[in-house]
């Protein structure tokens, strides 16, 4: 049996590898010339690694891993609101949870099923399933042609369009979530934040934030609240933040101070209400294309690798057929998907101020925060993946 998979992302390369160890053969394609990832880093978390140990990468993943031991809020002005162990969420979910930088585990990936395999500079243009296989054809005229075609081609899917349009009939549109964020990896700062803790400066409903990873570095994020579509030059990113943070307390000026512009990626966030037609006859969608979420519960990644175990489960232990298969794996996923999607955009519009009075809360509530309420929330994004 064969898959063609569009997109050589997080939840592409995850399937890649989950499909090939159940005996399929697999081709994959991207539109880009070289892995260059958008984005600094991210946290997956305990369902992520899961997978990751699924698919036999769990000591790649660890070695890729920050030591993210505590937790800690600071009000802007740097007096902490709470700082407490994350050690309960291995404890309550089975396995640590590791933040990583992207480019990093986009390589990791990408070798763990063969980069010299993958056709780079494959912009897929069109998609179809027909009874007897599916296909997709890409902007340089070939075409690709499987038993399935699996759709990882990421929150702009062109081939959503496709599998949507027969239930929905009108292609679905993405919303901005309120705010642009801006990230990058620094070299680790005490300054800033203890070495081992996820340090997050919070107010006027704005947040800056580091975590560890690997190499001694930092992934650090600023929240910004602004319209979609402003004008913006990298050079420019300092400006822009000490314009949002130059009033903040003196480390959130020093980390501003250290960064590179040139580093800094700039993200405006969006997410997509979630949606339950993820299969047309041979053709599924996967990771992002099928649910676009905001990142702030840090499970976008993680879910399109939860998407990748599932279809394979699902294509291996079903026998009616890789469209019955398809539907089920669409069966098993939509729900629990679209709950994280739904959960994310709760926990931003509460950390950017959507209603001013419940942020006041938040921030009140963090204040004698022992890490009870918010480990429950991390541990609640957690349970109910596939893995257990
Ligand atoms: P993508 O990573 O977008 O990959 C899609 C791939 O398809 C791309 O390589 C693209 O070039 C390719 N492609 C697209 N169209 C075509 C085409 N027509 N032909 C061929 N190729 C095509 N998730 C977490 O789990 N934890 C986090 O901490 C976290 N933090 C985040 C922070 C930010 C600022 C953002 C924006 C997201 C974050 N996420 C996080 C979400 C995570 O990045 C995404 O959910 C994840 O990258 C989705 O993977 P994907 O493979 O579905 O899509």
């Amino acid at each position: 049996m064969k898959a063609v998979i569009i997109g050589a992302g997080i939840g592409g390369m995850s399937t890649a590898i989950a499909l090939t160890r159940i005996g399929w053969e697999v081709e994959v394609y991207e539109q880009v010339v070289e892995n260059k990832p958008v984005g600094a880093a991210i946290s997956v978390w305990s369902n992520g690694v899961k997978v990751m140990n699924y698919l036999g990468l769990g000591e790649q993943i660890a070695e890729l891993g920050g030591r993210l031991e505590a937790m800690a809020y600071r009000w802007m002005d740097g007096r902490t609101m709470c700082d407490f162990s994350l050690e309960p969420v291995t404890l309550q979910t089975g396995q640590r949870p590791y933040p990583v930088a992207r480019a990093e585990l986009q390589a990791m990936l990408m070798r763990a099923w063969g980069v010299e395999k993958i056709r780079f500079g494959m912009r897929m243009v069109d998609v179809v399933s027909e009874d007897d296989h599916a296909s997709a054809s890409f902007e340089n005229g070939e075409v690709a042609t499987g038993d399935i075609v699996i759709a990882a081609d990421g929150a702009r899917s062109l081939a959503r369009d496709y599998v949507t349009e027969l239930v929905v009939g009108r292609p679905l549109e993405r919303r901005y979530a309120g705010y642009t964020n801006f990230n990058t990896l620094v070299d680790i700062d005490e300054a800033v934040g203890p070495a081992d803790h996820w340090t997050t400066y919070i107010g006027e409903g704005k947040r800056v934030s580091v975590m560890p990873v690997a190499g001694n570095r930092f992934y650090t994020f600023f929240d910004v609240v602004q319209p979609a579509g402003l004008p913006y030059e990298r050079s420019r990113a300092k400006d822009v933040l000490t314009e949002h943070f130059g009033h903040w307390a003196e480390p959130v000026r020093h980390l501003i101070g250290q960064l590179d512009p040139q580093m800094v990626n700039r993200v405006e966030i969006f997410d997509m209400d979630p949606f339950d037609t993820w299969v047309r006859g041979r053709v599924a969608l996967l990771g992002d294309s099928a649910h676009n979420t905001t990142p702030d519960i840090g499970q976008g990644g993680c879910s399109a690798m939860e998407d990748a175990v599932v279809l394979a489960i699902a294509l291996q232990t079903n026998t009616l057929g890789v469209q019955d298969a398809l539907q089920r794996y669409a069966q098993a996923r939509v729900e629990r998907a679209g709950e994280l999607v739904l959960r994310a955009r709760k926990r931003c519009d509460v950390t950017h101020g959507a209603d001013p009075a419940v942020t006041q809360a938040w921030y009140d509530e963090l204040w004698d925060e022992d890490g009870t309420r918010v480990i429950a929330g991390i541990v609640g994004n957690i349970v109910g993946n596939p893995l257990g």
